[in-house]
Parts: C-alpha cells; sequence; structure tokens
C-alpha cells in the first residue's frame, strides 16, 4: 500500500539513528569504565613499588643515620673491605694484632650496595651534585631529579627501559649535615643544602608483563560487553521497531479501507486521484473513470433487512476488485456507490470493463432468508477526461462531477444501463 512504504522508510531510519546512538553511547560509557579500570590498575601497581621505594629509603638512611651518630664503626679489615679512601686516618692495629678500618656511611652505602645488586633485589646508588667519585655521578633520570628537588620536591620517579628492560627509577634528595661537612668542607657544601640522592632501580619486567596481561583482560572484557550490551539492546529494538512499524501499518490500513467492503474508502481515493490528475496533465494523458450505484437499494435493505444489504454491497465489491486491473483505484464512495479510477485508458476501455461488471453483478445470486434470489442490477456513469500538457494545478473533482452526472443519466433513464460523458480539460 503506498502510505506503507513511506512509513516503512521512516520507522527504518528513526530505528538506525537510535541504534547508532544508543550503541555509541554504551560504547563510550563501558570504555570510560574499563578506561579507569585500565589506569587505575597501572596506578595501583605504581603505588605499590612507590610504597616500597619509600621503605627501601628509610632502611638505607636509618643505617646511614645510625652510622652518622657513631661517626662510621670499625670493621675488621678484610680483601673485601676497601679502605675509606676519603677519610684521613681509617685504619689501626688493635693490640690482639688485628687491622680494622673505619666505615663511614658512604662506603657502607656503597657495599651494600653491591650486596643488594648482587642478590638481584634492587640496585641503587647514591648520587653527589658534585662528586669526588665519579662513580657518583648522576646520570639523565637522576640530574632531573636533582634539579627538581632543587625546586622543592621531595621524590622522583619514572619508568626507564634499560637494555631492553623496563624499570622503576626512584630517587630521594639527601641534604647536607653536620656529619657531611667535616669530610666534604672543601667541596662548599652548607648546612641544609642539597647535596644529592639515593636513587633505586627496581626491575619491574615481571610486574610489566603480569600489567600486560591484565589489560589484555580488562580490554577483551570491555569488548565483549560492549558487544553483549548492543547485541541486547538491538535485539530489544528490533522487537520493538516490528511491533511498531506492524502497528503503523494496521493504522494506515484502518485509515484508509472501508471496513466492510474492504475497499479504499473515500479519502484515499481523493489522495490518490490528485495524484493520478497530475500525472496526466503533466503528460498529456487520459482518464477514464467508473461511478456506479446499486438500483433500489433502499428497497433491499428495507425488505430484506441491513445485513443481506451488507452482503450485496460485500458481493458488488468482490466483484469490482475481481475484475479491475492493479493500476486502477478502485474505492467505496458513499453508501451504495463506488469509484474506479483507470489512469490511462480511453473510454471504450472503460465502458468495456463497466458493461462486463454490470453482467456479473446481475450474474451473481443472492438468497434472501426465504431462499429466495435476489437480483442486483447496477446504473453506472462512465466519464473519460483528457488533461492537455500543461502546468496547472489539478483539479481532481472534475472527473468525478462528470462521472456523477453520467450516472445521474443514468439512473434518469431508467437504471441498469451505463451512461457515457467525456470532456477536456485545458
Ligand atoms: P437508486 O436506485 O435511486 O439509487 O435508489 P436507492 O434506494 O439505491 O438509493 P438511495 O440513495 O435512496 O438509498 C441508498 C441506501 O443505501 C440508503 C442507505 O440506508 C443504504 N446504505 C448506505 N450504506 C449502507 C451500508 O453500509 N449497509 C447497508 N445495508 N445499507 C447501506
Ligand atoms: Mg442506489
Ligand atoms: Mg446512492
Amino acid at each position: 500500500m503506498h502510505g506503507n512504504i513511506k512509513s516503512t522508510i521512516f520507522i527504518g531510519r528513526e530505528y538506525r539513528l537510535f541504534l547508532y546512538s544508543i550503541s555509541l553511547v554504551i560504547a563510550i560509557f563501558v570504555s570510560g569504565i574499563f578506561l579507569g579500570l585500565y589506569y587505575r590498575n597501572g596506578q595501583l601497581i605504581e603505588d605499590e613499588i612507590i610504597t616500597t621505594a619509600r621503605a627501601d629509603i628509610s632502611d638505607i638512611t636509618l643505617n646511614r643515620r645510625w652510622k652518622e651518630t657513631h661517626s662510621g664503626v670499625y670493621a675488621e679489615k678484610k680483601k673485601v673491605i676497601n679502605p675509606e679512601k676519603y677519610l684521613d686516618n681509617p685504619d689501626f692495629e688493635s693490640m690482639n694484632g688485628k687491622f680494622y678500618t673505619k666505615v663511614g656511611s658512604t662506603l657502607m652505602t656503597a657495599e651494600i650496595s653491591i650486596l643488594a645488586s648482587q642478590e638481584g633485589m634492587l640496585l641503587f646508588h647514591i648520587t653527589s651534585l658534585y662528586p669526588l667519585d665519579p662513580k657518583n655521578l648522576a646520570d639523565p633520570f637522576e640530574l632531573n631529579a636533582l634539579k627538581r628537588f632543587n625546586e622543592g620536591l621531595q621524590e622522583a620517579y619514572e619508568k626507564e627501559v634499560i637494555n631492553g628492560k623496563v624499570y622503576f627509577r626512584y630517587m630521594s634528595p639527601l641534604y647536607v649535615k653536620q656529619e657531611c661537612i667535616e669530610c666534604h668542607f672543601e667541596q662548599g657544601y652548607r648546612l641544609g643544602d642539597l647535596r644529592g640522592g639515593i636513587s633505586l632501580n627496581y626491575n619491574i619486567e615481571h610486574v610489566q608483563a603480569k600489567l600486560r596481561k591484565n589489560n589484555i583482560i580488562i580490554f577483551a572484557l570491555a569488548v565483549i560487553t560492549i558487544i553483549l550490551l548492543i547485541g541486547i539492546i538491538y535485539l530489544i529494538a528490533l522487537k520493538l521497531m516490528k511491533k511498531l512499524s506492524s502497528a503503523y501499518k494496521k493504522i494506515e490500513e484502518l485509515s484508509v479501507l472501508d471496513p466492510l467492503t474492504e475497499l479504499y474508502n473515500r479519502r484515499y481515493l481523493s489522495f490518490r486521484l490528485h495524484e493520478e490528475v497530475n500525472r496526466a496533465k503533466r503528460y498529456g494523458h487520459y482518464i477514464g473513470c467508473i461511478m456506479m450505484d446499486i438500483d433500489h437499494f433502499k428497497k433491499f435493505n428495507d425488505t430484506y433487512g441491513h445485513q443481506i444489504g451488507d452482503l450485496i454491497l460485500q458481493m458488488v465489491a468482490r466483484i469490482i476488485k475481481k475484475h479491475c486491473r492493479a493500476e486502477d483505484i478502485v474505492a467505496r464512495y458513499g453508501g451504495e456507490e463506488f469509484v474506479i479510477i483507470a489512469p490511462e485508458t480511453r473510454v471504450d476501455g472503460v465502458k468495456s470493463l463497466a458493461s462486463r461488471l454490470c453482467d456479473f453483478i446481475k450474474q451473481e445470486i443472492i438468497k434472501n432468508s426465504e431462499g429466495k434470489d435476489i437480483n442486483v442490477t447496477i446504473s453506472v456513469g462512465v466519464a473519460e477526461i483528457f488533461y492537455k500538457e500543461k502546468e496547472l494545478p489539478a483539479d481532481e473533482a472534475e472527473i468525478i462531477e462528470l462521472a456523477d452526472r453520467a450516472l445521474y443519466a443514468a439512473k434518469a433513464k431508467g437504471r441498469d444501463r451505463i451512461e457515457v460523458y467525456r470532456g477536456t480539460v485545458r
């Protein structure tokens, strides 16, 4: 049906728009949640390493402080211990003939650093802004961190790839204390000055691998959630749209069909006739029209009852529908009046259709409640209009009026007959 196509397209477009926008909202919402999880995951691990680093730093500083409170400790001088080269006189021989050397906090830290790296725990080293030992020179990360400590920052960290492995680097500042001045006086240290820092390197390869695995799981979960949600909404929407579309179809059918005869109603007829007259006018075509009216129909109603009257109407409608072409517009015009519009059809064609319809209706036998035959005849007005090719506003009423006049003439001439009127619209 003409109107249906339009509404189906309308629903389709609305449906697609709805689906696209809801899919976008879901995708953004779910991605947002999972992106949050992804960052949170990375953040938690970073927090964990930072906590460990702070603990390690406080461990190292406590050890250093202890040494500093004792101005260093004496350790038996074995091969492993190199003498503290920045102390004036670190070695002494005890009464039992053993040699001892003084271990200051710097040497201690350096040695613990070697031990830690040997056990594969972590790498750390002390950096100095003005190093006496070239080993204490700051690398780019440490230099940058020192710069930021000068600006007041209390710690610095970042991830760095060293020799193809991922390290988490952490650095904490060291300030000049009274004890330092004793050894580092020539370097121009003043109390409270930044003099360097403790830098820690954690190999976080295994953590990174776990993080990557977690992130893959998060990504997969996000994709599955999005697909599932969109899928569910798609299915629900599809179901709803199908229901809506069939409800639309039903409404449209109801609005254009006559319930008793299931022919088109007068509203639909004038809508289609308007289109057809416009087309005829644009191309200079003919339109044929049949208007028919059941003879003495009131008498059938009065004699046999309205139910029989309805049956007669349905019978006439069925016969008209059966013998008309698909392009013809067949409508119930009024109570027992029917109109057929035959586009691009000349008067001969329309007249022969009308004559066949008269015969078929006459031949159709309808019985009343007592089993008696009811003979039904119709009067027909046939009209043909030639629409001259012109860009004029169409007046669809003309052809109906002409057919109506022809029908009136058929009635006047005694009914059960066909009258033909022809006209031209300029
Ligand atoms: P004529 O030959 O001059 O056309 O006479 P007629 O009796 O057919 O004409 P008239 O216009 O006087 O009567 C038409 C009747 O059609 C009157 C009305 O009650 C009846 N009618 C209209 N619609 C329906 C319907 O849906 N069902 C039934 N049963 N009757 C209807
Ligand atoms: Mg009648
Ligand atoms: Mg009538």
